[in-house]
């Protein structure tokens, strides 16, 4: 039973640096503190806190009914976005997949020349729960970002699940040999840039169309979103509680820049 306030924020390690494939690298974050992490099921997502350029610890913030608080608020870390792919109770530890897409951003520059030891601030973890609502036909839509999620989800599903996984992915090499694909559910990648989004798009649209009784999760790149989105919601006519449509990212722009966009687009 865990008496920890499910919002809370905490300082963890660098423990493990893993490069699952050219393009993703899994850190892997201990703090004595992680054993009553509030951990309910991997795939849900949390806040990373990344100390400034002056800093090596972030500042932790408190949590309010609107957000965050700080105490030293000329003082803020860097907030990002990212998944849980695993939590290990017993080892005290969570476990993050990183795509690298340079030093263009701060997360991914983080993860790029992480070391051992290096320290960064985690949230407790939100997002809908369950994420993933059991169905008749499961469709699941992701580019590398959305990866972590999705492989968390599938090692979770009923090995009876039927249905499509679609992924965009930089390289082949990024696919992940250890991927529970169910027998029943099909694979279908495409790699390259997000100049596949169109192919993409077209092929999950020549899909039988979901119902009711199914659930489809998609997550990525703006522009790979939006349309997918509109094909489950006004084409298929799915209800809201039968999809997760959400942008992970948006091409050209910060987490911070892209924020407000995000927000009105997943509340429309
Ligand atoms: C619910 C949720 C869960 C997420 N889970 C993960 C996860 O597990 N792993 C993960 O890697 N990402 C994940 N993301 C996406 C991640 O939050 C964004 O990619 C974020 O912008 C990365 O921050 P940054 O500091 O590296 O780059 P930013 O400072 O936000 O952006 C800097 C520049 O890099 C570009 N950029 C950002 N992301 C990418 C990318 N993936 N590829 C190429 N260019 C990019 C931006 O467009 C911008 O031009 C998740 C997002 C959400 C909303």
């Amino acid at each position: 039973m865990n008496k920890r306030s499910p919002h809370q924020a905490y300082l963890v390690r660098v423990q493990d640096i893993i490069d699952l494939s050219p393009n993703l690298r899994r850190l892997v974050l201990h703090s004595d503190e992680l054993v009553d992490y509030p951990h309910q099921f991997n795939g849900a997502h949390i806040k990373i806190f990344l100390a400034s350029a002056e800093q090596t610890t972030p500042q932790l913030p408190q949590f309010s009914g609107h957000g965050f608080k700080w105490g030293d608020p000329d003082n803020k870390p860097i907030v990002r976005t990212y998944t849980i792919r695993d939590y290990d109770a017993q080892a005290c530890t969570v476990s993050i997949d990183f795509v690298k897409h340079g030093d263009n951003g701060p997360a991914s520059a983080f993860a790029e020349h992480a070391r051992a030891g290096d320290i960064i601030g985690i949230s407790s973890p939100g997002g809908p729960n369950p994420m993933l609502k059991a169905a008749t036909r499961y469709l699941f839509v992701g580019d590398i970002t959305a990866l972590p999620a999705i492989a968390s989800l599938l090692s979770d599903i009923e090995q009876e699940a039927c249905g499509d996984v679609v992924l965009l992915l930089p390289d082949a090499s990024d696919l992940p040999t250890t991927l529970n694909l169910p027998t029943n559910m099909q694979l279908h990648t495409f790699y390259g840039s997000l100049s596949q989004i169109p192919a993409l798009i077209e092929k999950v649209s020549g899909f039988p169309p979901l119902c009711a009784d199914d659930f489809a999760w998609v997550a990525g790149e703006a522009e790979m979103v939006r349309p997918l989105r509109d094909l489950l919601r006004n084409q298929w006519q799915l209800p809201p509680q039968r999809h997760y449509a959400v942008p992970y990212w948006r091409h050209g722009e910060t987490e911070e820049s892209y924020h407000e966009a995000r927000h009105r687009f997943i509340e429309k």
